[in-house]
């Protein structure tokens, strides 16, 4: 790969030559990896941009893959980012986007970094891939994997919803349910993993996935323009999407495509939230309970917490915690005023930001984007918490109208 220069451990500096089948240093610390931005200046431009397929490989030259490598089927990227006029009204600042990446094709955010794991598990000719997962990731590997013709082993908390355990069997993984937490999960899957010599698709250990996941950075930024918003709010869980986001951002820095950088705002559930408690407290981050219905982003243990905390110091960001009523308020929300359907993970960043414009932390002029991260079918018992039952009638106009009296809905003075 010409335009990669090393795969560099976060902890210690150690340089390792970026082979497919990377993990972590041997310090335990976590690799990023590094570009040569001026080959990459002279080899990318804006323009090249406009002829080339609408997903996340348009960015080629920033991703971390070699230039023959065969790309995984599915679709992966380019979701759609939406301007939110009335919400943004609702909540207080100028413009608002919000960027839905429940869209992907197994409806997640963690495509993007399937889709790289996929890729780069075939660079290192892997027939079989593992990973451990609260649930999208596994999901998402599931389905890119499959697409591609790649085995995988699965392991999820038994606490994962019904939906992404229906995608897990849909795309044939073999799944294994682990009674116990996220963590006891990522346990078993490093034990397994290291006893068969599976291609390691964990978060915060295979330092390409958060490459993969950038491209949501790099995205809206070409969606609006390369105009750079205020602020852009996010869930987070294990960090690695706070930080692969970061990374999208401070690459289009390096390469001049942008003259300055956004503020990240990072939203954790109040009854899980260790990273942002590290960055408020300016303390080493500590195990918490994961106690949220958010279950994309209950980590208690976080594996990626450095990079995650440097991306939001270095871009000067915001922390904020949501209640899981917040949460559920927000999904509603977000259904009835944009027609966005998150999870409660997927809308935990607008629930953050709309607390933050409520506490007065955001100015009225500011720009914002939105990122939600993840679709509501894959969690249909905690959308039916948030937004409640339907009107249940017999088949009859008379019960309909006492139905409608009832709970004061007038058709008529709605209708012309
Ligand atoms: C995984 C996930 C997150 C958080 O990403 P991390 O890398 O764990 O911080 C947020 N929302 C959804 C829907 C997810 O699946
Ligand atoms: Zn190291």
């Amino acid at each position: 790969m010409r335009h990669v220069i090393c795969a560099r451990c976060v902890k210690c500096g150690r340089a390792y030559d970026a082979v497919p089948d990377l993990t972590n240093c041997a310090c335990g610390g976590i690799l990023d990896i590094i570009y040569d931005y001026d080959y990459i200046k002279s080899v990318l431009h804006k323009e090249d941009l406009a002829d080339r397929p609408y997903d996340m490989w348009r960015y080629r030259e920033l991703l971390p893959v070699e230039p023959d490598t065969l790309l995984p089927p599915l679709r992966v990227g380019w979701s759609p980012l939406y301007e939110a006029e009335r919400l943004a009204k609702q909540l207080g600042v100028r413009k608002l986007w919000i960027k839905d990446d429940g869209l992907n094709p197994t409806a997640s955010l963690k495509d993007r970094a399937s889709a790289m794991a996929v890729a780069k598990a075939t660079e290192a000719g892997a027939e079989v891939i593992a990973c451990s997962s609260t649930g999208n990731a596994a999901s998402s590997l599931a389905g890119n994997a499959a697409a591609a013709g790649l085995r995988t082993y699965i392991f999820v908390p038994s606490r994962a919803p019904k939906g992404k355990l229906a995608q897990l069997m849909s795309f044939g993984a073999t799944v294994i349910s682990v009674q116990g937490s996220y963590e006891d999960t990522f346990e078993l899957s490093r034990q397994a993993i290291a006893r068969w010599g599976w291609y390691n698709r964990n978060a915060a250990i295979n330092p390409y996935l958060s490459e993969g996941k950038k491209t949501v950075g790099l995205e809206i930024l070409e969606q609006l323009h390369w105009e750079v918003p205020d602020y852009i709010a996010i869930s987070v869980g294990d960090g690695c999407t706070i930080a692969g986001l970061w990374k999208g951002l401070k690459d289009l820095y390096a390469i001049g495509w942008i003259d300055r950088l956004p503020r990240l705002i990072a939203v954790q559930a109040a009854g899980c939230c260790p990273i942002n408690r590290a960055v408020e407290e300016n303390a080493p981050w500590r195990p918490m309970e994961e106690n949220t219905l958010a279950d994309s982003i209950a980590v208690g243990v976080p594996r990626n917490p450095d990079k995650a905390i440097a991306a939001i110091r270095g871009s000067r960001g915001l922390t904020v915690e949501v209640t899981d009523e917040e949460i559920l308020t927000a999904q509603k929300l977000l259904g009835t005023s944009c027609g966005v359907f998150g999870e409660p993970a997927g809308v935990t960043g607008t629930a953050g930001l709309k607390k933050l414009c409520q506490q007065g932390r955001i100015p009225a002029e500011a720009t914002v984007v939105s990122v939600v991260t993840g679709n509501g079918l894959k969690d249909v018992a905690n959308a039916i918490r948030a937004s409640g039952e339907p009107i249940s009638v017999p088949a009859d106009l008379g019960q309909l109208l006492e139905a409608f009296a009832q709970r004061g809905i007038a058709p008529e003075a709605q209708s012309g």
